[in-house]
């Protein structure tokens, strides 16, 4: 059995983002002011992200974003990621297809997370934020982030969906290590939680809550942004080193992909993977077809109404088109 790895070397990190903001024929509908209903500009998102990813959340003129230095210096700890052909899949499949897989495991943290955590706790750090907050529910933003944020000397609280709590101590103990404050959510730390508490004493927690309580303690902290794993432009921009590096692998495989899939949480690693490649579509090159998995038990994609709606459960965020 052959066994070609599809080796990349350092100077193979992408060194700028790719943004499909900026050639999608079909824009995304704008986030709004949940006040006034208006689309909001990059200023309007400053009191609660850094700077730098809420001009990039809005960005949908360069193609390009230059990713920095000292975030690609952290990305060379564990990138380039391996290309690997699943021949024992391909096999117990009985396919002719040939299916490769981008493992995004082996980041110390082991997923994906880490390449947004890292860019998110630089623009924080280089614009002299003192402290960060996020959510997290199993654990693997929360991880990545608390790593991120150790690096860069940011102080870190991670509201923690209290059912993940208990039952991932370890991802928890992983988080504390790394000096971040874990806090069960909901929690009797914010208005949200007390509320929440009040009057669901044995909630055991969502992210809708978790992002409450995350967001109004960035909001009322001096000195503290917010962070987000997953969902929007500015994650999913962050996400692409994974299909641009992906798409030179492919070319030492002497292959380009008829299908690209990835599963859909909030988006993220399938962005990362598929937006590369869907550029090649955009110009006509190529005609990929792109396969989003999501969960059944919480579709994203194809169930409900798409409408405008908070991201969180108090009302905080800006309205998102959704779901
Ligand atoms: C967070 C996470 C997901 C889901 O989030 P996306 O933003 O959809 O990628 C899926 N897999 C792993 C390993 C994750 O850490």
């Amino acid at each position: 059995m052959e066994s070609k790895k599809f080796i990349l070397q350092e100077k193979d990190i992408p060194t700028a983002w790719y943004n499909v903001m900026a050639e999608m024929p079909v824009k995304p509908r704008p986030l709004l002011s949940p006040v006034t209903k208006k689309p909001l500009t990059p200023e309007d998102l400053y009191p609660l992200f850094s700077e730098e990813v809420s001009r990039q959340e809005f960005n949908d003129t360069d193609k390009w974003i230059e990713i920095p230095e000292e975030v690609r210096d952290m990305y060379r700890i564990w990138r380039p990621t391996p290309l690997v052909r699943a021949r024992g899949l391909e096999k117990a499949l009985d396919t002719p297809a040939h299916i490769y897989f981008k493992n995004e495991s082996v980041s110390p943290v082991g997923s994906h997370k880490l390449n947004s955590a890292i860019p998110q706790a630089y623009y924080c750090k280089k614009q002299g934020v003192t402290n960060i907050t996020t959510e997290t529910g199993a654990g693997q933003w929360g991880a990545a982030l608390s790593l991120a944020a150790k690096h860069f000397g940011l102080e870190l609280a991670v509201y923690m969906v209290k059912v993940s709590y208990h039952q991932k101590p370890y991802r928890r103990s992983i988080m504390q290590t790394y000096g971040a404050e874990v806090i069960a959510s909901p929690s009797m730390s914010t208005k949200a939680g007390r509320k929440i508490i009040t009057d669901h004493p044995n909630y055991q927690g969502s992210l809708g809550t978790a992002i409450s309580e995350a967001v109004e303690l960035a909001m009322s902290t001096p000195n503290c942004k917010y962070t987000l794993g997953s969902v929007l432009n500015h994650v999913a921009l962050h996400q692409t080193v994974i299909g641009l590096e992906a798409e030179k692998q492919m070319e030492m495989a002497g292959e380009y992909p008829d299908i690209v899939i990835g599963c859909f949480g909030g988006g993220s690693n399938f962005s990362g993977i598929s937006f590369p490649f869907m550029r090649h579509n955009f110009s006509g090159e190529r005609s990929t077809r792109f396969i989003a998995a999501e969960p059944a038990s919480c579709p994203k994609l194809t169930r409900g109404v798409l409408q405008y709606d908070f991201g969180d459960e108090a009302g905080y965020t800006p309205l998102i088109p959704m779901y």
